[in-house]
């Protein structure tokens, strides 16, 4: 498995054009050996483009790649020594589940023991074992596409595997089952995996680094938690989590603190040296409680909904004629028209130009 370093790149598909359109804003950014990675973001945002620079298939306008330091820019996708999953199933119909899932290695020259070790145990993770003798084309959809994960994973000599929508086709409880696996395999193997996904819980219960892109742009990279609790951009509060973040126009009144309407809210930023006065205040639903009485930080609220998800309520009021959204627990009592919300200074986020001061 390798290091990953990408320096500077940016893409565009039309980049000879007087006025190129980036598909690819330039970032910079390494992704360590060993680590599992979620590319995020909603569709167009550059997920693929960026994965595929990766893998050799688009070669960027400007910028380098290495692999444990070493430049591969230039290098086609199969010198790079990386395994690819596609969206849709990628296989051989006229093989055997057993002779795809072989193919990697024997191209690669692994002895006969080795092959039979290697999809061995992919087929017993992949519950593929007692259809090793079937041919392909037999099986279903999700089966076939289970059968290119295999692929993707039989070598273990591989620089990262690389995954593009991979659970697409896969039905909902066994892509459950099958994100779990590749956890465990990442964990087991330290197999670098780079899986992209516009599906935020995806990224979140199976990366341990998550990439947020929007119109081309990283707008923020971070573990799960860093992404939930301190969102780099109100892109990224509204696109995690859910509900979204609760973002509320508001004027910065002193160095720490903003209003909603004619209520003053305590935060832990620091706003002395912030020029422009029009922010948005962020705040996680998770992160708001009942208060008994009015207090400190608390805003009065009219009720419009509460629903119960069994693990806790989800209160839907309004503030000064905006929603906002707060998870309770569900032991707690709720009177039925009003409550006071505690809004706890240092989980709020304020945002300038749309981004975190
Ligand atoms: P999706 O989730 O829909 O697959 P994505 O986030 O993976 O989207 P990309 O496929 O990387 O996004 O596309 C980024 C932008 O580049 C889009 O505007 C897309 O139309 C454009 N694009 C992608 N491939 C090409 C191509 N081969 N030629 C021209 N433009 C392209």
């Amino acid at each position: 498995m390798s290091k990953i370093d990408l320096n500077n790149i940016s893409h565009s598909y039309n980049s000879n054009d007087p006025n190129p359109i980036y598909a690819l804003n330039p970032f910079s950014m390494t992704w360590q050996d060993g680590k599992r990675y979620a590319i995020l973001g909603p569709s167009g945002c550059g997920k693929t483009t960026m994965l595929n620079i990766v893998s050799g298939l688009v070669r960027p306008t400007a910028g380098n790649i290495l692999f444990d330091d070493k430049d591969v820019t230039d290098l086609k996708t199969e010198s790079r020594n990386i395994a690819q999953v596609f969206q849709f199933p990628v296989i051989y119909n006229t093989m055997t589940v057993y002779e795809n899932l072989a193919f990697p290695l024997k191209c690669r020259d692994f002895s006969q023991n080795k092959i039979d070790e290697r999809v061995k145990s992919v087929a017993d993770t992949l519950n593929l074992q007692s259809f090793l003798n079937s041919p392909a084309r037999k099986l279903t959809a999700d089966q076939k596409q289970l059968i290119s994960l295999g692929r993707g994973l039989v070598r273990e000599d591989v620089a990262a595997v690389l995954m593009d929508e991979p659970l697409t086709v896969i039905d909902p409880d066994l892509k459950f089952r099958l994100r779990r696996k590749l956890k465990e395999i990442n964990e087991e193997f330290k197999t670098t995996l780079v899986y992209v996904t516009h599906d935020q819980n995806e990224a979140m219960t199976f990366a341990d680094n998550i990439i947020v892109m929007s119109e081309g742009e990283v707008v923020q990279a971070g573990s799960p938690k860093e992404l939930f609790e301190r969102p780099n951009t109100t892109f990224v509060g509204y696109f995690i989590g859910s509900p979204a973040m609760n973002l509320f126009d508001s004027e910065i009144i002193s160095s720490n603190e903003v209003n909603i309407g004619s209520i003053k809210i305590k935060t832990n930023t620091d706003l002395s040296k912030v020029k422009n006065k029009h922010v948005k205040l962020g705040i996680r639903s998770e992160f708001i409680d009942i208060a008994d009485k009015e207090s400190h930080n608390t805003v009065k609220v009219k009720i419009n909904r509460i629903e119960d998800f069994g693990n806790f309520k989800l209160l839907t009021s309004t503030l000064e004629n905006k929603i906002i959204k707060s998870k309770i627990d569900r032991e707690k009592p709720i009177s039925e028209n009003e409550v006071n919300l505690y809004i706890p200074p240092e989980k709020c986020c304020v945002y300038v130009d749309e981004k975190l001061i």
